[in-house]
This record gives structure tokens, C-alpha cells and sequence, in this order.
């Protein structure tokens, strides 16, 4: 419904809800990470959380991705490392499994993901919460500085105010709406579309994996991008994608609706759970109410005939059935600030070292393209840093960003968007909220290497230039710039 009108809504007085050292806005993966790493250093840590719980996409059916490098090697530890092992305890995340396409894949349980990062909060003493949106914020009269935010809930509009503020929103809505400039999507503006996650019980995976791994070599029924065959053979957790001519074959057969050339099935840590990255609704935009209630529409319509294609065309369906749809739909792409450092594809298909690396990513470049079914995936060999210019908005000064919505181009952000990644980063930016405080300068003047040597003193993965292992001694290893 195009916009017709405008009101004047007049100034009124609203009251201070909470003043904290550090807020953190979005208690996704990114977030999660950013208000635990703030919290360690004992300042008054919040988090603002528009649903009823923590995790972000962690909790809608994916596996996170990015803690293995395509050498096999673990690339991120420190808090993301500590967060899988909590889940772990309770059976609720698998290994790191290698995997030729993603790299390493790690299996979540998505209820434990709620329950185990609001444990790790509330223990840690950030003030959680919930079902309040950030709908606006309060800057300074020069501009160059958030003092607050603005929120909205049951409780009616309040302010939230703080020293820094970490927008771990994955659209940038503070950046945004704190003037910082941001961009959109591809040269046209097209964004990866969104998909709403689905779960199927009682799948035969053993069946499944069989299927594909004893296929004749010649056979096109089974096959699977990037992945060989024998691998399902070894793994009793994974993901295929592929199985495009069986696909086909149903779409063709069934005139199903089915707006993916790709099939792609994630196992779930519970025996027989299958969760189904298929449905795509393609012009969706995640930072426009009306468009997302369109994707939500459309997206589960075209349930019933995705499953009644894995139903009757793929090996280990025959008995499944639909249980669930994730909570909300999953946005792949919307808003990137523009930093102080734009990452490109090159540094990451160059596996590009930077003199302020916070992170070490691996992930390839993975675009569910805007304008057609497909996917494009480029692989750089080895790994790439994230430097933590590309954390920081151009003008305002005690903002940082991290998670996907970091300062990218559309190709870097398809690589960067992970799940571990975006932990790394969360880490960074809590470490870096609070030298800041506990200077009282901002996080742009924090010093680069002191940042580098907390993260490693507490236990992240920084790589040198010959790709080992940094410590806090061997941090300040000359990189050009
Ligand atoms: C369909 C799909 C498949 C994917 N597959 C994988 C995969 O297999 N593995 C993988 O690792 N990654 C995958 N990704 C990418 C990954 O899930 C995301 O890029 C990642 O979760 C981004 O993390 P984030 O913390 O930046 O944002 P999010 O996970 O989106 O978290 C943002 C949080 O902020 C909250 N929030 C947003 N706006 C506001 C506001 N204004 N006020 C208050 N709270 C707010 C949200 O409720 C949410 O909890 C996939 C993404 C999608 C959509």
C-alpha cells in the first residue's frame, strides 16, 4: 500500500527506563556475544530484545556455520566457543562436522539456544529485555554522538540511554536511524531472499544419506552440489543441497510451486527431524512491515508443496511429517552501514589480512540471488579477516555494529553473514564497548592492538601472517595495511 498521507505527531515527555553502560540492541547471535563480552568487564550491560527470547536465527531451524576454516582448521573460538560448549553440556549441539560446501557445520537445538543464552546473560548480570522494539534514538545536539535509544512495548515509548551503544539489530535500525548511512541489496538493490524454515519428523535420514552415497556414479537423481557422494556415506549429520534434477522431475510431474532449483536439507540434532531451507519469496524487504507480512504469506503457502515434494520424491520422506515452521521468517539480507572500511569481495576471495583484524572468517561468498532461483558460491581457499574499521559507522561515534549488518558490499556481506562469524564479531564489539568505557574515549580511538590482546587473552582466534595462531605476546605481527 503505497504511502498516502502524513500526521504531525506533537513532542511529548517519556520517561527514562534505564541508563546502562553499554546497550546492546538485538539479542541475536551477534548480540548475544556482544552483551556477554561487555558484561565481563562488570559494566551495567543492556539488552533490548523485540521478541520473547535470545538468538536471532540461531532459533529457526539452521546450523551455525563459520567456526572451521577451509583448511578444517577451528577459526573462531573465545565466547562463541564457550556459548556451543554450554549447549553441548545439555546434548544440544553437535561437533564442528567438516563439510566440502559449508566448511563446518554445527547442529543447534533451537529451544536450548533460547534457553542457554538468557541463562548466560542473566548470569553474567545484562539486564534483559524482551517484546521491546528500538523505534527510534536520542542524539546529541552535534550529531555525532547516540545518547539513547527510543523504544516501544506494552509499557507504552520510553528511552533507553547509554555510553555506547552496539546495534546487533542485523538491519541496522539504530544505525539507520541514528543517520548513519546505509545501503541495500546488490547494484540494483535486489536482496537475498528470505526463506521461513520448516521441520519435518519421523525422515528416515539413514535412508537419505544411503541414497545419495550408494547412487551410481553416473546417476543424476542423487547428486549434490559440491558435496561428493561418499560423504553422506560418513555422516550421519548434514546438509544436502542439490538433488536439482529429482526436483525438476516434481515440478514438472506435480506442476508444484516451488520457487528454488535446489534442494536443501538440514539434518536436526533429534532423531528423525529434518529441517527444509526451501521456500523463497523473492522482493522481499526485512526492513518493511508490509513487505515481510507479504513474505510470510507467500512463504507458507508454498509449504504443502515442497512437502509433498520430498514426500514422493525423496528417499527417507516416505513417513514424514510437517511439525513446525520457525518463528519468524529468516532475512538473509537488508541493511549495511557504510564504516570507516568497506569490505569487498576481494578481501575476501584474496583471504585479505588486516592490520585490525577482530575476527577470522572462512565462510564463502553464498548469495541466494535476488533476480532468479539460483545461488552463486565462491570458495577464496584459505581464510579472511574482519577488520574491526568495517564495525565502525561513519559519523556517529559510540555506535558500533556488528553482525550482518556490518560496513560490506552485498558480495562481501554473502560471505561475512554466518552465524559464528557474527558471534566473533559480537565478541569483538562488547570487548571493544567496554575499553572504551573504561578509557572514556571512543571505540574508534580504542588501540587497536589492545583490543586484538583482550580478545586473544580471552581465548579468540587471531591468525598471523603465515596463518598460525596469534597470543597475546605475538599479536602486534606487522600486516600491511
Ligand atoms: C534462511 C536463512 C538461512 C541461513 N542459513 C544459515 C546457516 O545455515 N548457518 C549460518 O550460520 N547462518 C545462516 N544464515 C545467516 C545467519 O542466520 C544470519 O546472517 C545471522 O543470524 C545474523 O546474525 P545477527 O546477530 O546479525 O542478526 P539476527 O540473527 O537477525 O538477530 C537480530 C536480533 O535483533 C532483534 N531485533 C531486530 N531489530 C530490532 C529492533 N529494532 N529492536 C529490538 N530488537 C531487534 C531480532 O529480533 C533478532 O533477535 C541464514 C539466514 C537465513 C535467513
Amino acid at each position: 500500500m503505497a504511502q498516502t498521507a502524513t500526521i504531525h505527531e506533537p513532542a511529548r515527555e517519556i520517561p527514562v527506563s534505564a541508563d546502562y553502560d553499554v546497550l546492546v540492541v538485538g539479542g541475536g547471535p551477534a548480540g548475544l556475544t556482544s552483551a556477554l563480552a561487555a558484561a565481563e568487564s562488570g559494566l551495567r550491560v543492556g539488552l533490548l530484545e523485540s521478541r520473547s527470547f535470545v538468538g536471532g536465527n540461531m532459533t529457526i531451524g539452521l546450523p551455525v556455520l563459520g567456526f572451521l576454516g577451509q583448511k578444517g582448521n577451528q577459526i573462531i573460538e573465545g565466547l562463541p566457543q564457550k556459548f556451543i560448549d554450554r549447549l553441548k553440556a545439555r546434548e544440544a549441539a553437535s561437533e564442528h562436522r567438516a563439510c566440502p560446501l559449508h566448511m563446518g557445520i554445527t547442529l543447534v537445538e533451537p529451544e536450548a539456544v533460547k534457553t542457554v543464552g538468557l541463562e548466560m546473560l542473566t548470569e553474567a548480570g545484562v539486564d534483559v529485555v524482551f517484546y521491546t522494539f528500538v523505534a527510534g534514538v536520542v542524539m546529541d545536539e552535534d550529531d555525532h554522538t547516540i545518547r539513547g535509544v527510543i523504544t516501544e512495548s506494552k509499557s507504552g515509548r520510553s528511552a533507553v540511554m547509554a555510553r555506547v551503544v552496539i546495534d546487533c539489530t542485523g538491519d541496522a535500525d539504530v544505525a539507520h536511524r541514528a543517520g548513519v548511512v546505509t545501503e541495500k541489496g546488490n547494484e540494483h538493490g535486489g536482496m537475498q531472499p528470505p526463506t521461513l524454515m520448516f521441520c519435518l519428523s519421523d525422515v528416515d535420514t539413514d535412508k537419505l544419506r544411503m541414497a545419495i552415497a550408494n547412487a551410481p556414479k553416473e546417476a543424476r537423481t542423487y547428486l549434490t552440489d559440491f558435496i561428493p557422494a561418499d560423504y553422506f556415506g560418513q555422516n550421519h549429520q548434514f546438509i544436502v543441497v542439490g538433488l536439482r534434477e529429482l526436483m525438476a522431475k516434481a515440478r514438472q510431474e506435480r506442476d508444484l510451486d516451488i520457487p528454488n532449483e535446489r534442494t536443501i536439507i538440514i539434518t536436526g540434532l533429534k532423531k528423525g527431524e529434518a529441517w527444509i531451507n526451501m521456500t523463497r519469496v523473492a522482493g522481499t524487504d526485512g526492513t518493511d512491515a508490509r513487505s515481510l507480512s507479504n513474505g510470510e504469506i507467500v512463504a507458507r503457502r508454498q509449504i504443502d508443496d515442497i512437502v509433498e515434494y520430498l514426500v514422493n520424491y525423496v528417499p527417507g520422506f516416505e513417513k514424514a511429517h510437517f511439525t513446525k515452521t520457525a518463528p519468524f521468517l529468516g532475512i538473509r539480507e537488508t541493511r549495511r552501514i557504510v564504516g570507516r572500511y568497506v569490505m569487498n569481495e576481494q578481501d575476501v576471495l584474496g583471504c585479505r589480512h588486516f592490520e585490525d583484524a577482530i575476527a577470522v572468517a572462512s565462510y564463502p561468498i553464498d548469495i541466494h540471488r535476488p533476480g532468479d532461483e539460483g545461488c552463486t558460491l565462491i570458495w577464496c581457499g584459505d581464510c579472511y579477516d574482519i577488520p574491526y574499521r568495517s564495525l565502525l559507522p561513519q559519523r556517529v561515534e559510540n555506535l558500533i555494529v556488528a553482525g550482518r549488518a556490518i560496513s560490506t558490499t552485498h558480495e562481501a556481506m554473502g560471505a561475512i553473514r554466518v552465524m559464528a562469524t557474527c558471534m566473533a564479531m559480537g565478541e569483538a564489539a562488547g570487548r571493544a564497548a567496554a575499553l572504551a568505557i573504561r578509557q572514556d574515549i571512543r571505540p574508534h580511538e580504542v588501540d587497536i592492538h589492545a583490543l586484538r590482546r583482550d580478545l586473544l587473552t580471552h581465548g579468540a582466534y587471531l591468525r598471523g601472517l603465515m596463518g598460525e595462531r596469534l597470543t597475546p605476546e605475538t599479536e602486534a605481527v606487522a600486516i600491511p595495511g
